[in-house]
């Protein structure tokens, strides 16, 4: 503050000194002389003339001498004077609280004195932080009536403060936000987008943390104990310290609060906005009315720290890569959601080589195909991996535990311990009729197909259904739901969430359903879809009929059960989102027999443990809880860490071996999928042999890959046509039909696909045949080359197999020749191997379908001549699968098709590829991509499941014609 020379000079000591007191004016004139002289020029020389003779004055001398004296004790003790400023300043500001009320020049100085950021201020908001509540209430009062023109904010936050009344996070209006994915809830940090400081935004979390009572018994950490003595009611899964980081950022302590935090939780940027606090910290803070906004304060700290220094939050010092030090054994992590990126980070930092094997092309699970971008940014996430990969942690992606390699084979690689954290992947559907038809999906398919492979922008090829204008229904009423619903509202819908039960049971986080109402999306509670109905030559949705519900008694999760009430009502739409939550997903469980999964899929752990039934591996967040929260998944996570983390049972030679190993498989698992050949089969038919180590390892007959040709691209399954797991190459067929395959198919030797992964679905069931019966194989086309590798299968174990090969026509044939797969089949097994061809246009073989000799087969069988069919597998156009199906259902002959269908994610997350089969007179869903891609031919309802096929043809067509391909 600068000195006015109307504002009574400071003595020495910073009160009035008795003694001195008669001498005072003369100083004072001595003083405001030489300032002029500084000042003024103009009177320059009779100023000096005063000094001159002020200067023989006693006052001035022993002011003088006074002054040289603190000059030279400051200069010997700077503490002593820093400490007397400070005990004079805060009397000086304590006497000012004793007033009545603060007035406002008082309060403007004070605020000017916070606002500057210096060590003052520091002291001034530790000496605020530690005034009584009434003191505090005071302050409020003041800025409430002295600062709310520069600070709205401010004004009446006095009334009720501190219970009930706090300045809130910004949040972006309804209708600028409602139609795009930038951040809706922008934090206090927020305000700086109005015109406030860095500093002012400070002081208004400051003002936040000011509220809290400093509670002895810390709920907000710990929760409340409940009578029955299970878990803890609220409190933080992560047991961040919060009482102790509000208490720093009280003391104006923000760095020492975020270093705290830090301690705890690796990704309080990401917890804090997505974290239920309602039902956790703040839940039980003792401020019920208006909980402190802990969740904000969480995630102000990363992300000032990130405002002000893009690096701050990478600042790691000193380091050894733990691959490097090799001192420890490794550890894999599966799934790279919350649970499984705080394992990663904690075994990091603590001096494990950890590798984290995902099963997409992208990190962060839930957290980046789930949740969008406006409620959460993928560069919070992107932070977060950084942070791992700082720490030495390494990333595999496209790898799919359970089907890339099984638990056993990642611990034969090296791994001394698995920590599984898959999450809980598979959507939930009402099997009740009508669901199957397009327009129809999960919501995992929908915000995956957005969030992660950016469906809504024109440069991304994954297809989006059409939303805009459209009358779109969400059925459900947790995040999910809201996530589906606020997405298709910025996508164009008009949208309307469906929920069985009233507002009051729905489990989404309070603030989620608030922001959709605001953003104008509908709600329709006690309401429950019965039945779909659609447009017959379309196959699209239309309506859906909804059970109106009443509340019944409460039910096991506590809620009041819907019933329904026998009334009915009919509302339009055009799009139908499942937002239902989501089961297990039985991948890993599946290929690991030794695991123990509850009755709901869930992986099961020991008492006060996250260790599974199987021995060195451990799981925690959803794929033990079922659904359930990011913050719970992080503390599994966390818990997982501290117990793998504990001393090694091998001597300092074995880790270095198992370090070694563990960084071969992982380098094998990132390998780039580069092509190392391409043949051109026929017209638009190309042969890709493409670098895939692992997948070429543990393919088997059957299975397929899940392809993304480009960064952009989209995800499409491609049948395995051959591998070679010597080579580590494996082999795949793609026919140009739509703008993917037509791109991809124009890439060269060299190129890099950007992710394969696999192999996926379930290898083919092989049977022997022991009384000579024939195995057909009919293959419709580009049907040949997923054909071939079961062939070959069923001919190694001696079956008889007789193939039928259909092509449109002669030039689009491929692999007949002796040279060719077919043809040296056929010379390795030419006692069991009988081939026909049969060409559309009879240009080759037999003219016709492959159904023509196909039934002669059936009926020489029926008539006791020919040999007898022991199966029939058919692979090709869904046409012609359904044709052959047809055919041999009267005959009684097990046919398997092997179906293709549209996928998303290929491992049961999205439910896309749903096949509809009746199953003992009813309609059950199957998936493609676990229960298949071979299935009972004789069970798929065909007529609902061929018009899947259309359901993206309008958005194809689009996408080729951008591509310039007509
Ligand atoms: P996930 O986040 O599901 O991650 C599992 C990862 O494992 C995925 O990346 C998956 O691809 C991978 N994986 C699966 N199988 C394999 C395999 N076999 N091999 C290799 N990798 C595999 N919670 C909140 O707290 N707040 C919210 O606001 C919130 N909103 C949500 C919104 C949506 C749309 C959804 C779906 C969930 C939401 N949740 C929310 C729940 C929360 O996201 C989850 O509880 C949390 O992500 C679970 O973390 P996780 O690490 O256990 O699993």
């Amino acid at each position: 503050m600068s000195q006015h020379l109307d504002e009574p000079l400071p003595t020495a000591a910073g009160g009035a000194n008795p003694d001195c007191a008669y001498h005072q004016e003369d100083v004072e004139r001595y003083y405001r002389a030489n300032l002029e002289i500084e000042n003024n020029r103009h009177h320059i020389e009779e100023t000096r003339e005063q000094i001159t003779e002020l200067e023989h004055t006693e006052a001035v001398e022993l002011f003088k001498k006074q002054v040289g004296l603190l000059q030279k004790r400051l200069a010997n003790d700077p503490q002593f004077f820093q400490q007397m400023f400070i005990t004079e300043g805060t009397s000086a500001i304590a006497w000012e609280f004793q007033q009545d009320e603060l007035g406002e020049a008082f309060t403007r100085t004070l605020w000017g004195l916070l606002l500057k950021n210096d060590d003052m201020s520091t002291l001034l908001l530790r000496f605020l932080w530690g005034i009584p509540l009434k003191f505090k209430r005071k302050f409020i009062r003041a800025i409430d009536k002295h600062l709310a023109t520069r600070y709205p904010m401010f004004k009446g936050l006095s009334d009720g403060w501190p219970g009930k009344n706090n300045i809130p996070p910004y949040i972006r209006p309804p209708h600028e936000r409602a139609d795009d994915f930038d951040l809706v809830n922008q934090g206090y940090l927020g305000y700086m987008g109005l015109g406030y400081s860095f500093r002012e935004v400070e002081l208004f979390v400051w003002l936040e943390v000011l509220r809290d009572k400093q509670c002895d018994d810390r709920p907000c950490e710990l929760g409340l104990p409940k009578m029955d003595g299970g878990e803890n009611e609220g409190g933080c899964p992560v047991k961040i310290h919060i009482p102790e980081m509000i208490h720093l950022m009280g003391e104006g302590k923000f760095k020492q609060a975020f270093q705290l935090i830090k301690e705890a939780n690796p990704l309080p940027n990401v917890t804090g906005r997505v974290c239920p606090q309602e039902i956790q910290c703040q839940g039980v803070c003792t401020h019920n009315e208006r909980p402190i906004e802990i969740g904000q304060l969480e995630w102000y700290l990363p992300q000032s720290e990130k405002v002000l220094n893009a690096n701050a939050n990478f600042e790691i010092g000193e380091f050894t890569n733990p691959w490097s030090k090799a001192d420890k054994p490794p550890i894999a992590v599966v799934g790279s959601g919350p649970a499984g990126l705080i394992n990663a980070y904690l075994l990091s930092k603590e001096g494990y080589p950890v590798t984290v094997f995902e099963a997409f092309h992208e990190l962060g699970g839930v957290l980046r195909y789930g949740i969008p971008e406006f409620r959460l940014p993928n560069d919070l996430i992107d932070d977060v991996v950084k942070k791992v990969r700082q720490m030495g942690g390494k990333f595999v992606t496209n790898f799919i535990v359970g089907k890339t390699a099984t638990l056993d084979a990642l611990k034969r690689a090296g791994f001394w311990k698995v920590f599984i954290g898959t999450g809980a992947g598979l959507p939930r559907f009402m099997n009740i009729p009508g669901e199957h038809m397009n327009g129809i999906l999960s919501a995992n398919e929908f915000l995956t197909r957005v969030n992660l492979m950016n469906a809504h922008k024109t440069d991304y090829e994954t297809p989006l259904p059409e939303t805009r204008g459209k009358q779109v229904i969400v059925i459900g009423g947790g995040n999910t739901a809201m996530d589906a619903a606020r997405t298709a509202r910025r996508l164009g819908g008009k949208v309307t969430i469906v929920y069985r039960r009233t507002r009051e049971e729905m489990p989404a986080r309070v603030e989620e359903l608030h922001h959709a109402l605001e953003e104008d999306i509908a709600l329709s509670v006690l309401r429950s879809p019965r039945e779909f109905t659609g447009n017959e030559k379309t196959h699209f949705v239309t309506h859906a009929v909804l059970d109106v519900m009443e509340l019944g008694e409460p039910d096991a999760s506590g809620r009041r059960r819907p019933l329904a009430t026998g009334k009915t009502e009919e509302i339009r739409a055009d799009l139908v989102i499942m937002a239902l939550g989501n089961a297990s997903n039985p991948i890993v469980k599946d290929a690991e027999p030794g695991l123990k999964t509850s009755k709901w899929g869930t992986i099961e752990i020991r008492s006060g443990s996250q260790e599974t039934s199987i021995a060195d591996v451990y799981t925690g967040g959803d794929a033990n809880r079922g659904g359930s929260t990011a913050i719970k998944a992080a503390g599994d996570g966390q818990a997982a860490a501290r117990e793998i983390a504990v001393n090694t049972p091998y001597s300092a030679s074995e880790i270095r071996e198992l370090v070694a190993s563990a960084e071969r498989y992982t380098g094998q698992g990132q390998a780039p999928k580069k092509i190392l050949e391409k043949i051109e089969l026929a017209e638009g038919i190309v042969e890709f042999v493409v670098y895939a180590p692992l997948i070429a390892k543990s393919a088997r007959a059957g299975q397929f890959v899940r392809v993304l040709g480009w960064d952009k691209g989209e995800l499409i399954p491609l049948t395995l046509a051959d591998w070679d797991a010597g080579q580590g190459t494996i082999d795949l067929v793609i026919q140009s039909l739509g703008s993917s395959s037509m791109m991809l198919n124009q890439m060269e030797v060299g190129e890099v696909i950007h992710g394969i992964a696999g192999p996926l679905g379930l290898p083919s069931q092989l049977h022997r045949y022991e009384n000579g019966e024939t195995v057909v194989f009919t293959a419709g086309g580009v049907g040949l080359p997923p054909v071939y590798p079961i062939m070959r299968e069923h001919l190694r174990m001696g079956n008889h197999v007789t193939l039928i090969s259909g092509f449109r026509t002669r030039d689009l044939m491929f692999w007949a020749e002796p040279d060719e797969r077919i043809g040296m089949l056929q010379a390795e097994y030419p006692e069991l191997l009988d081939v026909i061809y049969t060409t559309n246009d009879g240009s080759f073989g037999i003219n016709g379908f492959v159904t023509g000799p196909l039934e002669e087969m059936l009926e020489n069988m029926k008539a006791g001549s020919g040999r007898p069919v022991g199966e029939v597998v058919t692979i090709g156009p869904p046409m012609m699968m359904r044709a052959v199906s047809d055919l041999t259902r009267p005959y009684g002959v097990k046919t398997v098709a092997s179906l293709n269908s549209i996928m998303v994610d290929a491992t049961g997350m999205c439910g896309a590829c749903m096949v509809p089969v009746t199953l003992d007179g009813k309609m059950v869903r199957k998936h493609a991509c676990i229960d298949g891609p071979e299935l009972d031919a004789h069970i798929i309802d065909w007529d609902k499941f061929l018009p899947r096929f259309l359901q993206f043809r309008k958005q194809e067509d689009e996408n080729k014609s951008r591509h310039g391909f007509g």
